[in-house]
């Protein structure tokens, strides 16, 4: 039976579920403010149109759909097929005629919600896989989708800004980026040291440190640029990061 408030009644992820949600609305809202010429024109991914963007955010809410409906049933199903599937099916999307593309992105983030809505608490601890091949509880996909909709509407290029994020979406950016840089790349990492985070550093691992207002850390950790309004520590270029997705 379909329920109208979120069956799970743990309260970190009705939490997680919130600041996802209010990602969704930040992305619809950026994206409603644009016109429909205007989604020809690049986004802040090399390469990619904003309507790439559209497409791959509402492509990403079916995949993350797909895995909650995963945990809700036990019948695996992956996110893409492959990842040449996944290219291809933004490539193909990304052409849509306007409507369609709005569409896609508007009614994938409904569908989403509503498998969220309706998973059994239990099932919040399922194990599902990520297209990278990790497995993860099912409530990591909130976390997933969280990333994908609050970073995209940056990368639509027309106001969206990392300084726009609730606090607690930025550090756990934060301490997402130190979490897959340690994954993986060996050697020194840059330590970030937010300047409005009293005390609160990444670990030293003997790399530069970099210092400056915590959503610009995020914003340069997650290769979304703005190097020149941090610090690094010592003096010297602030080149790009590590990689992180
Ligand atoms: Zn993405």
């Amino acid at each position: 039976m379909a329920a109208r408030t979120d069956r799970t009644q743990d309260p970190e992820i009705r939490a997680a579920l919130l600041t996802a949600r209010r990602g969704q609305a930040y992305f619809s809202r950026k994206l409603a403010e644009l016109r429909d010429h205007e989604l020809d024109a690049p986004s802040l991914l090399p390469g990619w149109t904003r309507r790439h963007v559209i497409a791959h955010v509402g492509l990403n809410a079916r995949a993350l759909t797909r895995l909650t409906e995963w945990a809700a049933t036990g019948v695996e199903t992956p996110m893409y097929d492959s990842p040449e599937a996944r290219d291809a099916e933004i490539e193909f999307a990304a052409t849509l005629p306007t409507r369609a593309l709005r569409h896609l992105s508007a009614h994938a983030a409904v569908h989403l919600d509503v498998e969220w809505r309706d998973l059994a608490p239990e099932a919040w601890d399922a194990t599902v896989r990520t297209a990278q091949g990790r497995d993860v509880p099912a409530s990591e996909t909130v976390w997933m989708r969280t990333r994908e909709v609050w970073i995209h509407a940056v990368d639509l290029d027309n106001g969206g800004s990392f300084r726009h994020f609730p606090a607690e979406l930025v550090d756990a950016l934060l301490t997402d980026v130190e979490r897959v840089w340690r994954r993986k790349h060996d050697g020194p990492l840059p330590v970030l040291e937010p300047t409005d985070r009293p005390g609160a550093t990444t670990e030293d691992t003997g790399g530069i440190r970099v210092r400056g207002r915590a959503a610009d850390l995020a914003r340069w950790a997650t290769g979304r640029g703005g190097a020149a309004l941090l610090e690094r520590v010592g003096g010297g270029e602030l080149g790009e990061p590590p990689g992180w997705l």
